[in-house]
């Protein structure tokens, strides 16, 4: 199960849905692999296939690109990785446009965050719980 956190701005109109958290329930790694870029494929794979995973997490993170900004604030499918030696590793969690790492938000972390708006900049969003998915 996962939240839907909605962001507000109070100086435009601008108003966005983001479904965060779990909810991809009874998590099965090739379900979600295609939403990998394919050398982070090929390396969780090889990390199954050598049996190197101790724990997995997919979950929806509201992301956003400090270097390029283009394509503002998005949910996106991260998935967090602990090995047998207890180091954990995030997949997925480079921005499509500039390769860069993406600022992350997961549930908690997006309702206390200080964003600027995406749409006029001019002020900080306001997220608030308003609904579940699953
Ligand atoms: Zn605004
Ligand atoms: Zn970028």
């Amino acid at each position: 199960m996962g939240t839907v956190v909605t962001a507000s701005c109070e100086h435009c109109k601008y108003r966005q849905e983001f479904h965060l958290g779990g909810g991809l329930g009874g998590v099965s790694l090739e379900r979600y692999l295609h939403l990998l870029p394919e050398q982070e494929r090929e390396v969780l794979l090889a990390m199954k296939q050598e049996e190197k995973i101790n724990r997995l997490e997919i979950g929806n993170r509201l992301v956003c690109c400090e270097t390029c900004r283009e394509d503002g604030l998005y949910q996106k499918t991260v998935f967090c990785i602990t090995d047998r030696g207890g180091t954990k590793q995030v997949f997925g969690i480079r921005c499509a446009r500039c390769g860069g790492e993406l600022q992350s938000y997961g549930e908690a972390k997006t309702l206390e965050a200080q964003l600027p708006c995406p749409q006029c900049g001019r002020q900080f969003l306001t997220f608030q719980r308003t609904g579940l998915w699953d």
